[in-house]
């Protein structure tokens, strides 16, 4: 067994409290360093990179590794979305106390340069647990293998995740769908959800260019807002926009990342590439939210 391996199933099983079983939904434990087993005999294995898949039937994905790929660039090396973690890290410190351990939770990491980045800065003052869930497992393949060092990543289903009830002080939910009943489950008594939801101006640059004079160009959450509000007890909404400079190959890489361009023509595409520099924004509302008393 790879000495990489075992390093990153140690680190599972310093953190193996907070799984249960998918299928039974009994506490696991890490076995000889190579795979996560209940009382019941279920057995998920640590694949060599450092995750566990925990889906029980296989889920195709349309997110392919180019797209993590790319994701992993633009945002990691060209800090495309810096700002938005620098929020929600500021949101986190505020909410939780430096004293205790506090465990994290990604809902729908993709390639987990979110989560990563934000337990980084959160351990200068905080010991962090952190966890990043995603139904592919292209995403989850592509994480282990950047940030596995100090982190844990699964391949997982939102909507029915491997742990057990009270196990995260925060869940974050950055730019994909949630499953507010699976959060409400998750959630420690005075933890908190914080969920990232595009608006209107929201890679703007792109939509128009791509889908001028279709309804696709026009992007309003207003549902997404008072559904989280339904299910939790709203906080804090933050809005955060602002506009980056993207170079050409950044260019080319957003345009790799993003489901927007999908099915768009080649030749659009390249005439969307060959602008030397743009600038491109992010526009989201920081929704952050509390279970219910
Ligand atoms: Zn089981």
């Amino acid at each position: 067994m790879s000495d990489k391996k075992i390093k990153r199933a140690a680190l599972i099983k310093a953190w193996q409290s907070v799984f249960r079983c998918p299928l039974c939904h009994t506490r696991m434990s890490v076995s000889q360093y190579k795979s996560l087993i209940c009382k019941h005999g279920h057995t998920f294995d640590i694949s060599k990179q450092g995750y566990v898949n925990f889906l029980t039937k296989p889920v195709k994905s349309q997110y392919q590794k180019a797209l993590f790929e790319a994701r992993r660039e633009l945002f990691e090396t060209q800090q495309f979305f810096d700002p938005l973690r620098r929020e929600i890290t500021e949101i986190i410190s505020c909410l939780q106390s430096p004293q205790k351990p506090m465990t994290v939770l990604d809902a729908g990491c993709g390639e987990g340069s979110h989560v990563s980045a934000v337990c980084r800065a959160l351990r200068t003052e905080y010991s962090v647990t952190g966890i990043g869930i995603d139904i592919s497992k292209e995403g989850v393949l592509s994480a282990s293998k950047t940030f596995g060092e100090d982190m844990v990543f699964a391949v997982a289903d939102v909507a029915d995740a491997p742990f057990g009830d009270s196990s995260f002080d925060m869940i974050m939910s950055i730019l994909s769908p949630s499953n507010y009943k699976e959060y409400s489950r998750l959630l420690k008594h005075g933890g908190a959800v914080i969920k990232a939801v595009p608006q209107r101006d929201y890679l703007k640059e792109v939509r128009e260019f791509f889908f001028e004079g279709s309804e696709k160009q026009a992007h309003t959450n207003t549902s997404a807002a008072d559904r989280f509000k339904m299910n939790f007890q709203t906080v804090q909404r933050k809005r955060l926009c602002y506009t980056k400079p993207l170079s050409q190959t950044e260019l080319s890489l957003l345009v790799r990342m993003t489901p927007l361009t999908w099915k768009r023509s080649e030749e659009k595409i390249q005439r969307f590439t060959a602008k030397e520099r743009a600038e491109i924004t992010v526009d989201v509302d920081l929704l952050i939210g509390t279970n219910p008393i």
